[in-house]
């Protein structure tokens, strides 16, 4: 049986380069660590929450469920899956830095926030956003 283990840090002590996006992870931020045996060999990497997500994720649903040496990094994303990771992981797909050109509709330039859970649906476009309560105006 491989082993393998991953722990979130909730605030990093160092600058790491993060193994799926290649960008740095700064000082205080969160990161997941994951280290095992991939076929006969020990590694050890570190990733920006989302980016695991979308890595475990993609590796899931795009792939058909590879692992091990069959495992796809996140960096390896073929171009015909990046449309899926703009639709699923914005903010990842941001970080890597195809967002906006290549998206198909989406017109926003808003960053969410949080990392998306894995199962989470996308909010819809028109849920809430920009509606403000009015006070009725013919009121005596
Ligand atoms: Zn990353």
């Amino acid at each position: 049986m491989a082993f393998a283990s991953e722990t979130t840090v909730k605030a990093v002590r160092k600058r790491h380069r993060c193994d799926g996006c290649n960008r740095f992870i700064e000082i205080g931020e969160p990161a997941t660590r994951w280290s095992g045996m991939t076929d006969g060999d020990f590694a050890a990497v570190i990733y920006h929450p989302d980016c695991r997500q979308a890595e475990v994720d993609m590796n899931l649903h795009i792939m058909g469920h590879q692992y091990g040496d069959d495992w796809c990094g996140l960096s390896d994303i073929e171009d015909e899956d990046r449309p899926w990771l703009l639709g699923s992981y914005p903010a990842v797909a941001e970080r890597m830095g195809f967002a906006l050109h290549t998206a198909p509709t989406r017109a926003t330039t808003e960053r969410s926030a949080r990392p998306r859970e894995a199962n989470e649906p996308l909010p819809a476009p028109t849920e809430g956003v920009g509606e403000t309560p009015h006070p009725e105006g013919g009121q005596t």
